[in-house]
Protein backbone atom coordinates (compact mmCIF):
# COMPACT_ATOMS: atom_id res chain seq x y z
CA UNK A 1 0.00 0.00 0.00
CA UNK A 2 1.02 3.77 -0.45
CA UNK A 3 0.78 5.78 2.85
CA UNK A 4 0.96 9.82 1.64
CA UNK A 5 1.46 11.07 5.16
CA UNK A 6 3.82 14.50 6.21
CA UNK A 7 4.13 13.87 10.03
CA UNK A 8 6.63 11.49 10.66
CA UNK A 9 4.80 10.79 14.64
CA UNK A 10 2.00 9.40 12.67
CA UNK A 11 3.91 7.94 9.47
CA UNK A 12 6.38 5.62 11.45
CA UNK A 13 4.39 4.05 13.84
CA UNK A 14 1.65 3.55 11.15
CA UNK A 15 4.14 1.87 8.81
CA UNK A 16 5.36 -0.42 11.46
CA UNK A 17 2.10 -1.65 12.76
CA UNK A 18 1.17 -2.22 9.52
CA UNK A 19 3.61 -4.02 8.18
CA UNK A 20 3.42 -6.26 11.48
CA UNK A 21 -0.24 -7.05 9.69
CA UNK A 22 2.22 -8.29 6.46
CA UNK A 23 1.16 -5.31 4.73
CA UNK A 24 4.19 -3.86 2.72
CA UNK A 25 3.55 0.05 2.69
CA UNK A 26 5.69 2.46 0.95
CA UNK A 27 5.57 5.75 2.40
CA UNK A 28 5.50 9.51 0.90
CA UNK A 29 5.22 12.61 2.51
CA UNK A 30 4.75 15.12 -0.01
CA UNK A 31 1.34 15.02 -2.46
CA UNK A 32 3.37 15.12 -5.54
CA UNK A 33 5.92 12.45 -4.09
CA UNK A 34 2.58 10.24 -3.34
CA UNK A 35 1.40 11.13 -6.99
CA UNK A 36 4.72 10.32 -8.46
CA UNK A 37 5.38 7.03 -6.48
CA UNK A 38 1.45 6.00 -7.49
CA UNK A 39 2.33 6.47 -11.42
CA UNK A 40 5.98 5.61 -11.28
CA UNK A 41 6.25 2.50 -9.08
CA UNK A 42 4.68 -0.64 -8.57
CA UNK A 43 1.15 -1.11 -8.59
CA UNK A 44 -0.78 -0.36 -5.25
CA UNK A 45 -3.97 -2.21 -3.93
CA UNK A 46 -4.82 0.89 -1.52
CA UNK A 47 -3.40 4.07 -0.76
CA UNK A 48 -3.79 6.25 2.70
CA UNK A 49 -4.01 10.04 1.85
CA UNK A 50 -3.34 12.43 4.44
CA UNK A 51 -4.94 15.96 3.79
CA UNK A 52 -2.99 18.52 4.98
CA UNK A 53 0.49 18.18 3.10
CA UNK A 54 3.28 20.31 1.97
CA UNK A 55 2.26 21.27 -1.19
CA UNK A 56 -0.38 19.23 -2.91
CA UNK A 57 -3.26 18.61 -0.40
CA UNK A 58 -4.54 15.26 -0.31
CA UNK A 59 -7.76 16.42 -2.21
CA UNK A 60 -5.38 16.74 -5.30
CA UNK A 61 -3.71 13.96 -4.55
CA UNK A 62 -7.10 11.80 -4.72
CA UNK A 63 -7.86 14.13 -8.07
CA UNK A 64 -4.67 13.55 -9.85
CA UNK A 65 -5.18 9.90 -8.85
CA UNK A 66 -8.53 9.43 -9.26
CA UNK A 67 -7.87 10.52 -13.23
CA UNK A 68 -6.03 7.36 -13.57
CA UNK A 69 -7.01 4.67 -11.77
CA UNK A 70 -9.94 2.92 -8.88
CA UNK A 71 -7.18 2.61 -6.67
CA UNK A 72 -9.30 2.55 -3.06
CA UNK A 73 -8.39 5.69 -1.51
CA UNK A 74 -8.66 6.18 2.39
CA UNK A 75 -8.46 9.81 3.59
CA UNK A 76 -6.89 10.10 7.42
CA UNK A 77 -7.76 13.66 8.30
CA UNK A 78 -8.07 15.38 11.46
CA UNK A 79 -10.63 17.79 9.74
CA UNK A 80 -13.80 15.94 11.08
CA UNK A 81 -16.47 17.83 9.24
CA UNK A 82 -18.85 17.28 7.04
CA UNK A 83 -17.91 19.21 4.37
CA UNK A 84 -14.45 18.01 4.12
CA UNK A 85 -15.71 14.52 4.31
CA UNK A 86 -18.38 15.11 0.88
CA UNK A 87 -15.61 16.81 -0.70
CA UNK A 88 -13.01 14.16 0.00
CA UNK A 89 -15.54 11.25 -1.31
CA UNK A 90 -16.99 13.14 -4.29
CA UNK A 91 -13.26 13.52 -5.01
CA UNK A 92 -13.31 9.90 -5.33
CA UNK A 93 -12.26 8.64 -1.97
CA UNK A 94 -13.55 5.82 -0.78
CA UNK A 95 -13.57 5.89 2.92
CA UNK A 96 -11.97 8.15 5.80
CA UNK A 97 -10.81 7.96 9.29
CA UNK A 98 -10.56 10.66 11.49
CA UNK A 99 -7.83 11.65 13.49
CA UNK A 100 -6.58 10.30 16.08
CA UNK A 101 -7.80 7.08 14.76
CA UNK A 102 -7.47 3.57 16.48
CA UNK A 103 -5.22 1.06 14.78
CA UNK A 104 -7.59 -1.57 14.62
CA UNK A 105 -10.50 0.94 13.10
CA UNK A 106 -8.13 1.83 10.29
CA UNK A 107 -7.50 -1.98 9.31
CA UNK A 108 -11.37 -2.46 9.41
CA UNK A 109 -11.73 0.61 6.53
CA UNK A 110 -9.05 -0.72 4.87
CA UNK A 111 -10.62 -4.29 4.85
CA UNK A 112 -14.21 -3.10 4.00
CA UNK A 113 -12.79 -1.14 1.36
CA UNK A 114 -10.36 -4.11 -0.19
CA UNK A 115 -13.45 -6.17 0.16
CA UNK A 116 -15.42 -3.61 -1.80
CA UNK A 117 -13.16 -2.94 -4.70
CA UNK A 118 -12.57 -6.74 -4.92
CA UNK A 119 -16.24 -7.48 -5.38
CA UNK A 120 -16.76 -4.27 -7.80
CA UNK A 121 -13.08 -4.74 -10.13
CA UNK A 122 -14.51 -2.95 -13.38
CA UNK A 123 -15.73 0.76 -13.37
CA UNK A 124 -19.15 -0.84 -15.02
CA UNK A 125 -19.05 -3.30 -12.11
CA UNK A 126 -19.35 -0.30 -9.32
CA UNK A 127 -23.21 -0.22 -9.93
CA UNK A 128 -25.76 -2.85 -8.31
CA UNK A 129 -29.41 -2.18 -9.47
CA UNK A 130 -31.98 -4.08 -6.98
CA UNK A 131 -35.69 -4.55 -7.41
CA UNK A 132 -37.94 -1.86 -6.70
CA UNK A 133 -35.73 0.33 -8.95
CA UNK A 134 -32.63 0.87 -6.53
CA UNK A 135 -29.14 1.78 -8.02
CA UNK A 136 -26.23 1.67 -5.55
CA UNK A 137 -22.70 3.08 -7.26
CA UNK A 138 -20.20 1.62 -5.23
CA UNK A 139 -18.06 4.01 -6.76
CA UNK A 140 -19.22 7.12 -5.52
CA UNK A 141 -21.38 5.24 -2.88
CA UNK A 142 -24.36 7.14 -3.96
CA UNK A 143 -27.89 5.47 -3.85
CA UNK A 144 -30.86 6.64 -6.16
CA UNK A 145 -34.55 4.84 -5.84
CA UNK A 146 -36.24 5.36 -9.01
CA UNK A 147 -33.93 8.45 -10.29
CA UNK A 148 -33.73 9.99 -6.77
CA UNK A 149 -30.71 10.17 -4.66
CA UNK A 150 -31.20 9.29 -1.18
CA UNK A 151 -28.64 10.25 1.62
CA UNK A 152 -27.46 7.85 3.45
CA UNK A 153 -25.11 7.62 6.55
CA UNK A 154 -22.40 5.64 6.06
CA UNK A 155 -23.08 2.71 7.89
CA UNK A 156 -26.31 2.83 6.15
CA UNK A 157 -24.23 2.70 2.82
CA UNK A 158 -21.90 0.11 4.20
CA UNK A 159 -24.85 -1.89 5.02
CA UNK A 160 -26.83 -1.68 1.77
CA UNK A 161 -23.69 -2.51 -0.07
CA UNK A 162 -22.55 -5.62 1.73
CA UNK A 163 -26.63 -7.23 1.25
CA UNK A 164 -26.76 -6.39 -2.32
CA UNK A 165 -23.52 -8.01 -3.16
CA UNK A 166 -25.90 -11.22 -3.62
CA UNK A 167 -29.66 -10.77 -3.31
CA UNK A 168 -31.52 -12.98 -1.99
CA UNK A 169 -28.65 -14.77 0.02
CA UNK A 170 -29.23 -14.08 3.52
CA UNK A 171 -25.73 -12.41 5.20
CA UNK A 172 -26.48 -13.30 8.97
CA UNK A 173 -26.02 -10.98 11.89
CA UNK A 174 -22.77 -11.59 12.73
CA UNK A 175 -21.14 -11.30 9.58
CA UNK A 176 -22.87 -7.84 8.97
CA UNK A 177 -21.84 -6.95 12.57
CA UNK A 178 -18.39 -8.04 11.37
CA UNK A 179 -17.86 -6.27 8.27
CA UNK A 180 -19.97 -3.26 8.57
CA UNK A 181 -19.07 -2.41 11.82
CA UNK A 182 -15.62 -4.14 13.03
CA UNK A 183 -13.82 -7.42 13.33
CA UNK A 184 -14.48 -7.01 17.20
CA UNK A 185 -17.65 -5.61 17.48
CA UNK A 186 -18.99 -5.84 21.16
CA UNK A 187 -21.61 -3.56 21.23
CA UNK A 188 -25.39 -3.46 21.20
CA UNK A 189 -26.35 -5.61 18.73
CA UNK A 190 -29.91 -3.11 18.53
CA UNK A 191 -27.61 -1.35 16.28
CA UNK A 192 -27.89 -3.46 13.33
CA UNK A 193 -32.05 -3.11 14.07
CA UNK A 194 -31.87 0.70 13.94
CA UNK A 195 -29.76 1.08 10.74
CA UNK A 196 -31.85 -1.63 9.01
CA UNK A 197 -35.22 0.24 10.22
CA UNK A 198 -33.39 3.55 9.13
CA UNK A 199 -32.48 2.15 5.46
CA UNK A 200 -35.66 0.85 4.98
CA UNK A 201 -37.69 3.75 5.40
CA UNK A 202 -34.83 5.69 3.55
CA UNK A 203 -35.59 3.12 0.55
CA UNK A 204 -39.41 3.62 0.81
CA UNK A 205 -40.02 0.25 0.18
CA UNK A 206 -39.28 -1.80 3.58
CA UNK A 207 -39.76 -4.79 1.58
CA UNK A 208 -36.37 -4.63 0.01
CA UNK A 209 -34.77 -5.69 2.77
CA UNK A 210 -36.26 -8.75 4.39
CA UNK A 211 -35.95 -10.06 7.64
CA UNK A 212 -34.76 -13.60 8.18
CA UNK A 213 -35.55 -14.33 11.94
CA UNK A 214 -33.39 -15.47 14.37
CA UNK A 215 -30.27 -15.53 11.52
CA UNK A 216 -30.08 -12.21 9.53
CA UNK A 217 -30.98 -9.99 6.62
CA UNK A 218 -31.08 -10.41 2.93
CA UNK A 219 -32.24 -8.26 -0.07
CA UNK A 220 -35.67 -9.44 -1.79
CA UNK A 221 -34.43 -11.24 -4.84
CA UNK A 222 -35.56 -9.68 -8.14
CA UNK A 223 -38.65 -11.07 -10.76
CA UNK A 224 -40.05 -14.12 -9.83
CA UNK A 225 -37.90 -15.82 -7.43
CA UNK A 226 -39.89 -14.03 -3.90
CA UNK A 227 -39.83 -15.46 -1.00
CA UNK A 228 -41.73 -14.78 2.05
CA UNK A 229 -39.50 -14.58 5.29
CA1 LIG B 1 -0.39 16.34 7.59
Amino acid sequence: MLLVEDDDAIAEPLVKGLERQGYSVHREATGIGGVDAFCSSAPVDIILLDLGLPDIDGYEVCRRVRSESLVPIIILTARGDEIDRVLGLELGADDYVVKPFGFRELIARINAVTRRSQNTGTPSDDITHLTGDVIIDNRTRRVTVVGEEIQLTRKEFDLLALLATDPGATQTRETILEQVWDAHWYGPTKTLDVHIASLRKKLGDPTIIETVRGVGFRIRASLGSENNS
